[in-house]
């Protein structure tokens, strides 16, 4: 077994808090990112996995084994870096072998068969004896990504590891990556600070905001379900629509903007006070052929197409508002339009916590017998 566990775990920096209160179970095999925006604790974490960092405070296991103070060479993990960090005087093949030759006792037959497989698995068989400065940045992350596989850990520690490359190949990458972790079925955590990759790559994302953790969920419950507004801004492209709202009754009213809800959702919702912060997704938000209950008009501002959906600029409730409209759905700049969206695609938060008001309703009261 060697899932990954972190108890209550800390780390400063003299003064500098990098992370408290972190609490998480990593399953034996999971793939599990680590997303948040720069300088949020995501490198810290994974370092005090891979020992290049101490722990404050708290513990880490690796299987059963704590390993605050194990030595890194003995904890059974494999890194991937940024920026590779390969030695530049040393073939492929030597760049893959050096660390099996200088941490283990495996006989040579051993290391190149380790080398020869991984290069198989990576689609590098033909650059073995090159020099890394005569491959392409997608050769060089791929020869960083052997390097880890050879020396078969229990845990694999990623940190940003598409960061340098372009675009289109960072997409292919990803399903490589992807692809070699399922084959491998080796436990991973992955840091990154870019959404899209967190989604598409992992089994559970943990996002992190200012050294603590904010949620823990699959890519799903993410999306569907954020628990705070910082998650509910920072998980989707273009951004969830946002507006400051208050609850009166049963109607949320804002700007120009009243919407009615269930009774049940409202009651929820008034849980926390009454001013609230609406959140609805671009592609959650229709535009209606007639006006009917919860149908707001608005004028188009901007249409930005982009292919298979158009954007639909508009101000709604006071503030700015994207609209992801099927493409056959183009209104012209200045068009009146009706909006619309279900309940059942609305966020509420309680505009003080910021929390999702559906946490608050999480402790169910116990019904006398
Ligand atoms: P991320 O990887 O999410 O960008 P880091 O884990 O690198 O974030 O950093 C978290 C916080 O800890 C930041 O405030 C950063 O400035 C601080 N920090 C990181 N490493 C050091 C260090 N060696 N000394 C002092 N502060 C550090
Ligand atoms: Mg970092």
């Amino acid at each position: 077994m060697s899932g990954v566990t972190f108890r209550d775990v800390k780390k400063t920096y003299g003064d500098v808090l990098a992370v408290e209160n972190v609490d998480l179970q990593i399953r034996d095999g999971e793939f599990v990112s680590v997303l948040g925006p720069s300088g949020s604790g995501k490198s810290t974490v994974l370092r005090m996995v891979a020992g290049l960092e101490s722990i404050s405070d708290g513990e880490i296991s690796i299987g059963d084994r704590v390993i605050n103070d194990v030595h890194p060479r003995d904890r059974g993990i494999a890194m991937v870096f940024q920026n590779y960090a390969l030695y530049p005087h040393m073939t492929v093949k030597e760049n893959m072998s050096y660390g099996l030759r200088l941490t283990t006792d495996l006989s040579e037959d051993e290391i190149s068969s380790r080398v020869t497989e991984a290069a198989r698995m990576l689609e590098i068989e033909d650059h073995l004896e090159k020099k890394p400065a005569n491959l392409s940045g997608g050769q060089q992350q791929r020869v960083a990504t052997g390097r880890a596989i050879v020396r078969e850990p229990d845990v694999f520690l990623m940190d940003e590891p598409l960061s340098n490359l372009d675009a289109k190949l960072k997409m292919h990458m990803r399903t490589e990556l992807q692809r070699i972790q399922e084959e491998l079925d080796t436990t991973t955590i992955y840091v990154t600070h870019d959404q899209e990759e967190a989604m598409t790559m992992s089994d559970r994302i943990v996002i992190i905001a200012n050294g603590t953790i904010q949620q823990v969920g699959t890519p799903d419950e993410i999306y569907n379900h954020p628990t705070n507004l910082f998650v509910a801004d920072f998980i989707g492209s273009p951004a969830m629509n946002l507006f400051d709202v208050r609850i009166d009754g049963t109607t949320l009213v804002g700007e120009g903007f009243e919407y009615e809800l269930s009774e049940e959702l409202a009651r929820t919702a008034r849980a926390g006070g009454s001013d609230l912060v609406l959140g609805i997704r671009p592609e959650d938000i229709r535009i209606a052929t007639e006006a009917g209950p919860n149908t707001v008009e608005t004028q188009v501002e901007v249409v930005e197409p982009v292919g298979s959906d158009n954007y639909v600029y508009v101000t709604l409730a006071g503030q700015d508002c994207t609209v992801r409209a099927a493409a056959d759905v183009r209104p012209a700049s200045g068009d009146r339009v009706l909006l619309t969206f279900d309940e059942s695609a609305i966020h509420l938060f309680d505009a003080e916590t910021e929390t999702n008001v559906h946490e608050a309703d999480t402790t169910v009261v116990e019904q006398p017998a």
